[in-house]
């Protein structure tokens, strides 16, 4: 029998019409022999208007703990209200806060943004099947943790996202379903382009990129959760209907998980281009990678300073480009000469956790400086890293980032 994890933001349950029409959704799901957990986030803007009470009426002196335990109230009312309109369609529900014996997200004491115990929260989660047996509804507090010393914290804002994928997690679901105010994952927000249209497919990797960029339609923490067999989606609240395609999310995919650093199987070679002010020359970049594209070559990476200007591309293609490259130096003012570097070995290495890890870039070139390895170029983003180092290092270099990663 299927068992869905679904999550209504606070847009969705935003008025008394819109939580009747979620939690009809729900018994047309349980209807159809499917097992439901629900995760509500607070009411419509509770959460923003909570903070600003706090805030003006406690200001700097209000505690991590206190706030934690002030903004629990959205949840906290919503869950009640959800349960009990649950209850007046005919069903079996119980609404779960922090409090409840059966309280699945265990936290260390963060308050503010506070730390799943993992183990811990699989195994209390498991309490929720039991209800589920007994044809129970349970409407649970999203973005809320419990301490082991039984006091309240929370994820984080926007955090029910989270919870409603780590439940999915913790209890095999099926599927997980986020519903929201908008028709799904789009080709950017829609209320800052109206001509956004709506994706049908985004990978798990695509979508936490995304996340970590700022899209809010997601907690970027929320798909560390995501097994590969669990069926996600984000859906609109508008049409009362859980079966909604959406947009799905797929993956993540074997090779993106467990292999954390790889070393490009043949040498890349870097072209540099010399010149003056180089970071000021409108379009510069754009015909030097149009001259290449032309040619069919591929570029894996371009750094871009003041005096220079280098491309790294296969080593086999790298001797026409440097031709082609050439031509345009002699052309351009601004540019004096060009060179075609040596061998290099290209490592990749990629997580989601980069952006919120301080000092990882150290912990991967410590090793690198103790064994004498020069890094000739490395390039970062939200979660890659990217190191061009000598070919001779690579494989060395390679080993010693796999131990410490
Ligand atoms: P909820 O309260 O349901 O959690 P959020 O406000 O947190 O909803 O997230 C939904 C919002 O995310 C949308 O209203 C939209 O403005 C914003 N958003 C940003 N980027 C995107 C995107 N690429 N696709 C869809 N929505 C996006
Ligand atoms: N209510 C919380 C917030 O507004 C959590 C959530 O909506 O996901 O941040
Ligand atoms: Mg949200």
């Amino acid at each position: 029998m299927g068992l869905i994890v679904a999550k209504f933001g606070g847009t969705s349950i935003g008025n008394g019409k819109r939580i009747r029409k979620a939690a009809q959704s729900v018994v047309n799901e349980y209807m159809d022999g499917k097992k439901v957990v629900v995760v509500v986030s607070a009411i419509n803007k509770t959460t923003d208007e909570l903070v600003a009470i706090a805030d003006e009426s406690i200001g700097k002196e209000v505690t991590e703990k206190q706030l934690a335990e002030i903004l629990s109230l959205g949840e906290r009312t919503s869950i009640r209200v959800f349960s009990s309109v649950l209850e007046s369609l005919g069903v079996k529900s119980e609404y779960i806060d922090p409090s409840h014996e059966l309280w699945p997200v265990i936290t260390d004491d963060n308050y503010g943004k506070a730390q799943i115990d993992f183990e811990r929260t699989e195994e209390q989660a498991q309490g929720l099947l039991s209800l589920l047996e007994q044809g129970i509804i349970p409407v649970v507090c999203g973005f809320l943790g419990r301490t082991e010393n039984g006091e309240v914290t929370t994820l984080g804002r926007g955090g029910s996202d989270v919870t409603a994928f780590l439940l999915g997690h913790c209890l095999k679901a099926d599927n997980v379903i986020i519903v929201t105010d908008v028709d799904g994952v789009m080709s950017t927000d829609p209320r800052k382009i109206d001509e956004a249209e709506k994706l049908d497919y985004i990978s798990v990797e695509e979508m936490r990129d995304l996340a970590t960029h700022g899209a809010q339609v997601l907690h970027p923490h929320a798909l560390r959760f995501k097994d590969p067999e669990i069926k996600a989606k984000i859906i609109s609240f508008e049409k009362g209907d859980l079966s909604d395609p959406g947009t799905e999310i797929v993956g993540p995919f074997e090779d993106s998980m467990g292999k954390k650093v790889c070393l490009h199987h043949e040498p890349i070679s870097v072209v540099a281009v010399v010149g003056e002010d180089l970071l000021n020359q409108i379009g510069l970049l754009a015909k030097m990678t149009s001259l290449v594209a032309d040619a069919n070559i591929n570029i894996y990476g371009i750094s871009a300073g003041q005096n220079s200007i280098t491309l790294f591309l296969d080593k086999e293609e790298a001797d026409d480009a440097y031709h082609l490259l050439h031509d345009l130096v002699i052309a351009e003012d601004n540019l004096s000469s060009i060179s075609l570097g040596r061998d290099i070995a290209m490592l990749t290495m990629i997580n989601p956790d980069f952006i919120e890890t301080p000092g990882v870039i150290t912990e991967i070139t410590n090793p690198l400086k103790e064994n004498h390895i020069n890094i000739v170029e490395i390039s970062s983003s939200q979660t890659a890293i990217v190191l061009f180092i000598n070919w001779e290092d690579g494989k060395a270099a390679y080993d010693l980032i796999k131990e410490v990663l």
